[in-house]
């Protein structure tokens, strides 16, 4: 294949952000993006509540000084505050320019785009599409990238980076269709392919393919990861799914209660109550849970997000998927009745470390939204920050990638590395002996990794997790295909996926151990106080000798010092 300036891997918001900034900085630009789901299924167009920017529509008293200071308020001070200055400065632009391109944003009465509260924010600044807004932004994008002569490979699995003497050379993917290695050469590669929440396969909001491929990937190259213990929980996960209810709900009032009757939040944050911030709301549920406040039923416990005050008419049109969902999955309606739940493991606030470009430590290689960390949601992400970080770090990095492409020459990958891969590949379709099954070896990931990483984390929990891990990666190399064909081989594809995840649970557990302290997400029973002397920086992990080495980064300050956090 001839090479292309720039490959995007991933078709989510962040890779469709930058495959559009990158024609409109070089239309002469011969640019691919690569995703293993068709771009419309990309987990952006799971998200429902919006994206926040200062737009002052509905409080004319909100600026962007006020959202820079909740996002590093709410990152528990840990995110690097150069980075959060531009992700909140580029927010109102980026809105903006998505209502221009078709983005259908809610309105309010006056016309100007909808905005509504959400958890730790000052003002309500949440830009919304009803409760399907990653879904229309995804569309928007994706009409206006193929306008634009962006090329698509969908359905193609990427498996590695092609590196010789540190010098990038493209990547090496698997077309899903048939089953064939193919290369692709290429100036730069943009990593774009979303989080690694779904290790925590039991109690997930991720689509089933959110498994840290882009990630593992860099790490397996060579790339640091950055700030790997810091995964959300989301409070509001449905108590048999661990499906996503938005934060929205809440925003448009509603409440959470308890076996007895009470509005518990009162406890935990007497300000801002149900929109504390989601670590501090996840960690208020499971205290209350753990302390036998919480409901109990066969499908385990929990307590209500109760909806019925809104009345039938703002729940069909602001939250209507909410309701069908939990209509379906809970056999509830929201008008009628509290809906049952749980916190969910959610998003993964750490990623390939990157600059403020987008840039990695490896020439030509670049990585935005949630495969990356840039870092803006520090410890803890608010919501809403996360579809802009998207967009906002989508659109710098193809830019970057753009302006850079022509630096670098392009080199062959050679029938060798395709040949290895394709060996690689056969030899979990190993005919006899011993063998493991996808299926359990998974199981047992989401288990250990909810309950020695979960929520509260503390020494001896986490030390076992590391240890199952480790026994997880021996019984691995037993792991079997059994299915031996070309075409749609999904058992393959979730056996290299498990693979990604292993490798990336490592990082987390490894990460969690480490830092012995509290801090937004990470919540260690044994060391309950943040701890700004020792931990105010974040962490690296790389990968040597087969595990992992962990090294640290300065968190950039600037206008706000550091401070208490209470809500
Ligand atoms: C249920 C839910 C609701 C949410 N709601 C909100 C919200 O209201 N507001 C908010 O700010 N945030 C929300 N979030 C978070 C936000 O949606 C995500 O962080 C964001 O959409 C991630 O976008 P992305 O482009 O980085 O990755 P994704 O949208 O996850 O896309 C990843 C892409 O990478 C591709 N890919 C991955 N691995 C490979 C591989 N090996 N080979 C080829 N392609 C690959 C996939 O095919 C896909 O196209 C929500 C998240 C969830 C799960």
């Amino acid at each position: 294949m001839k090479p292309f300036d720039i490959v995007i891997v991933g078709g989510g918001g962040a890779g469709l952000y930058a495959a559009m900034e990158a024609m409109k900085t070089n239309p002469s630009l011969n640019i691919a993006v690569l995703s293993k789901v068709y771009p419309n299924r990309s987990h952006t167009s799971a998200a429902q509540g919006g994206a926040n920017a200062a737009l002052a529509n509905k409080a004319k008293d909100d600026t962007v000084e006020l959202h820079i200071f909740d996002t590093i308020k709410g990152s528990d001070y840990l995110a690097d505050q150069d980075a959060v200055d531009i992700l909140c400065s580029e927010a109102p632009k980026i809105i903006r320019e998505l209502d221009n391109i078709g983005t259908p944003w809610s309105r309010l009465d006056d016309n100007t785009i909808a905005q509504r509260p959400f958890g730790g924010a000052g003002r309500p600044r949440c830009c919304y599409c009803a409760d399907k807004t990653g879904h229309t932004i995804l569309q928007t994008l994706y009409e206006q990238c193929l306008k634009k002569g962006v090329f698509f490979f969908n359905e193609y699995f990427v498996l590695n980076l092609s590196v010789n003497d540190s010098r990038m050379k493209g990547l090496v993917a698997m077309n899903i269709k048939t089953g064939k290695i193919e290369a692709f050469p290429a100036r730069t590669v943009v990593f774009a392919t979303g989080g690694y929440a779904k290790m925590y396969w039991n109690r997930s909001s991720n689509a089933a393919g959110n498994t840290g491929d882009g990630q593992a990937i860099a790490y397996r190259a060579g790339i640091p990861l950055k700030d790997m213990e810091f995964v959300q929980f989301h409070p509001t996960g449905l108590r048999k799914s661990g499906l996503l209810v938005t934060e929205g709900a809440r925003g448009e009032g509603g409440y959470l209660v308890n076996m007895d009757g009470e509005r518990f939040m009162s406890r935990y944050a007497p300000e801002k109550m149900e929109l504390g911030p989601r670590d501090l709301v996840a960690r208020s549920i499971e205290t209350e849970i753990l302390q036998g406040r919480g409901f109990d039923s066969p499908a385990g416990k929990y307590v209500h997000l109760d909806l019925t005050h809104l009345g039938a008419d703002l729940i069909k049109s602001r939250l209507p998927q909410i309701r069908e969902m939990s209509m379906y999955f809970e056999g509830v309606d929201p008008i009628e009745e509290p809906i049952p739940v749980r916190p969910t493991a959610h998003y993964s606030m750490g990623g390939i470390d990157t600059d403020n470009d987008g840039r990695t430590v490896m020439d030509g290689v670049y990585a935005a939204g949630e495969c990356a960390c840039v870092s803006v949601h520090g410890a803890n992400r608010l919501g809403g920050n996360s579809l802009l970080d998207i967009l906002v770090f989508g659109r710098i990095a193809g830019r970057t990638a753009a302006e850079e492409a022509r630096k670098f020459e392009p080199a062959p990958i050679t029938a060798d590395e395709i040949s290895q891969t394709e060996a690689m590949l056969r030899s979990y379709m190993r005919p006899s002996g011993h063998f493991e099954r996808y299926g359990t070896l998974r199981e047992e990931l989401g288990q250990t990794l909810g309950m020695n990483v979960g929520i509260f984390r503390e020494a001896s929990k986490i030390r076992k997790g590391v240890q199952d891990l480790k026994d997880l990666q021996e019984r691995f190399t037993h792991v079997r295909v059994f299915d031996t064909g070309d075409v749609y081989n999904t058992n393959l594809l979730q056996v290299l996926e498990l693979k990604n995840m292993l490798d990336l649970a490592e990082t987390v557990a490894e990460g969690a151990l480490a830092r012995e302290e509290s801090r937004g997400s990470h919540t260690r029973t044994d060391f309950p106080q943040r701890d700004d002397g020792k931990w105010h920086k974040h962490t690296l992990a790389t990968l040597e000798g087969g595990s992992v080495k962990l090294g640290e980064k300065p968190v950039t300050m600037g206008r706000y010092e550091l401070q208490e956090r209470t809500y």
